[in-house]
């Protein structure tokens, strides 16, 4: 163990180790709600979808959603998970303004997926395997708004009945960068599944992030649980934080009380919310509206067999092509990125080249202007065409820059561009002798410098460049070189 290593508090007493399991409520991608017909679309009017069910009118009754059902059962194969051909939807009685009909539909007892796992990719490239406990469907509740009246609140039913699943992780990881791997290696999954948009920020995808600290080898510790962490970044403050006060609190000879605790984003600290409620104050017993949920075997592999190569897969298969791990970890941490990268290989362009082009070049263009793989400028064919003419020596990689960069501004063709512009690499030796040659016979001091020091040799390759705009064949200007100047090869 050493003391830098970011699983563990250094404490006055010795080392804490950080224990850490997620709850994540995951949207469910789908048009329609839960139990009813009513939209689920982002931005609408308060309370203009809303239909009886979501607003608890007495005597209506919940009918399930299909899709959302195949969604929920769909994400647990990605999960490598036990999928429950029988589960059960209980209610989860607590009293709240935006929730109408005084319990929220969930799962409990007998969830719809059991337990699965998710491999996340560390920064060293290591990989962890997290264990999922759970995939539960539930509905969401509505939205009180404080912030419209001087002297009311009102309550927002739009998102009351939303399909929601909450994954369960097993208390697994051990460091903020853990969590924060697991929660971007989960979003991934469920985007390239389409099951959930991943988008944090307008709370489709959000975090209970339980927290616990303990000596090393101890038994797990008592832990806090922090509500509805919506970002990445955030529940990694969080973490470090908590961890802290809980380490902070032993030490000085208190104790941890199990509680729900909230993240204030801008301290970055956690507070009391109230203490823990324990699953028997909600009284959870089976909804008597609704019957069992009875998949069929066959209809789950159906599902299994539709479903898309996942990012471990993906990654497995780049670097198999070639690419080193961490180029293939960049590729598929974004569905749309490694969709642009095999857009350019089946354009011709040679895996490894496609991948350090994007890497080191177009990704890093993007960035910059804050654009993304789907909304930036230049179209996945351009960049093959420049990656594949490096390849086939008409261009050099100075001037494939430069053209990146002419097509960024100004669109057009790679191919007839470097033909109009002429920037075609200059392979003709003569050409090249001749460069060589001039600079030779203008600078003798540097001439008789190089012959005792032949690493001087570089200076003339890069006047010849210069000379040439880039284009010369830097292989070709190097043997033209170290031949007059009388070095060995
Ligand atoms: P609840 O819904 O009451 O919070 P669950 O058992 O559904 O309880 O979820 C508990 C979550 O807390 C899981 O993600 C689990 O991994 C995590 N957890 C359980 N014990 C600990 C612990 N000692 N330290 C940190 N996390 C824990
Ligand atoms: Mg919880």
């Amino acid at each position: 163990m050493n003391s830098t290593d970011s699983r563990y508090i250094q404490g006055s007493t010795g080392p804490w180790e950080i224990v850490i399991g997620l709850e994540v409520h995951c949207q469910v991608l789908s048009k329609a709600k839960l139990f009813s017909g009513a939209s689920t679309e982002f931005g609408a009017d308060p309370n203009a979808q809303v239909s009886f069910i979501d607003a608890a009118m007495p005597g209506m009754l919940p009918v399930i959603n299909k899709f959302c059902v195949e969604q929920a059962v769909r994400t647990g194969l990605g999960l490598k998970a036990q999928i429950n051909l029988i589960s059960v939807f209980d209610r989860k009685n607590y009293f709240y303004p935006d929730l109408p009909a005084g319990y929220q539909i969930s799962q409990y007892k007998s969830p719809i997926v059991g337990e699965g796992e998710v491999l996340i990719d560390l920064p060293g490239g290591e990989t962890a395997r997290i264990g999922i406990e759970r995939l539960h469907l539930e509905q969401d509740a509505g939205k009180s708004l404080h912030d419209q009246h001087p002297d009311h609140s009102y309550v927002d039913l739009n998102r009351s009945g939303i399909a929601l699943m909450e994954i369960v992780s097993r208390p697994d990881m051990r460091s903020s960068e853990e969590a924060a791997a697991y929660l971007k290696k989960l979003r991934a999954i469920v985007r390239y599944l389409g099951t959930c948009d991943g988008n944090m920020d307008e709370g489709s995808m959000r975090a209970d992030v339980n927290v616990s600290v303990r000596k090393p080898g101890a038994p797990l510790g008592t832990r806090c649980e922090i509500k509805n962490v919506n970002s990445v970044r955030f529940v990694a403050q969080a973490i470090e934080f908590e961890a802290r006060r809980q380490v902070d609190v032993l030490e000085s000879g208190g104790a941890i009380k199990q509680e729900t605790r909230l993240f204030d984003s801008r301290t970055g600290e956690t507070r009391s919310m109230r203490s823990k409620e324990e699953a028997h104050d909600y009284r959870y017993f089976p909804d008597p509206d609704l019957l069992p949920l009875v998949l069929e075997q066959a209809w789950v592999d159906r599902i299994a067999t539709s479903l898309p190569e996942l990012p471990d897969e993906k990654k497995s298969r780049f670097v198999a092509m070639g690419l080193s791990a961490y180029d293939a970890l960049v590729l598929v941490a974004e569905k749309e990125a490694a969709d642009y990268f095999e857009a350019m290989l089946k354009e011709g362009a040679e895996p490894k080249a496609a991948a350090n082009w994007l890497n080191n070049e177009y990704f890093g263009r993007l960035n910059k202007s804050g654009l993304s793989i789907v909304n930036g400028p230049v179209p996945a064919a351009s960049n093959a065409t420049i990656v594949n003419m490096v390849g086939e020596n008409i261009i050099s990689g100075k001037i494939a820059k430069d053209v990146l960069d002419i097509v960024w501004a100004e669109g057009g063709e790679p191919r007839s561009l470097v033909e109009s512009r002429g920037l075609k690499q200059v392979t003709d030796a003569s050409a090249i002798e001749r460069a060589v040659d001039n600079v030779i016979a203008a600078n003798p001091d540097k001439v008789a410098a190089a012959k005792a020091k032949p690493q001087l040799a570089g200076w003339f390759v890069g006047q010849v460049m210069k000379a040439t705009g880039g284009k010369a064949n830097p292989t070709v200007v190097n043997a033209i070189v170290k031949n007059r100047l009388g070095l060995p090869e």
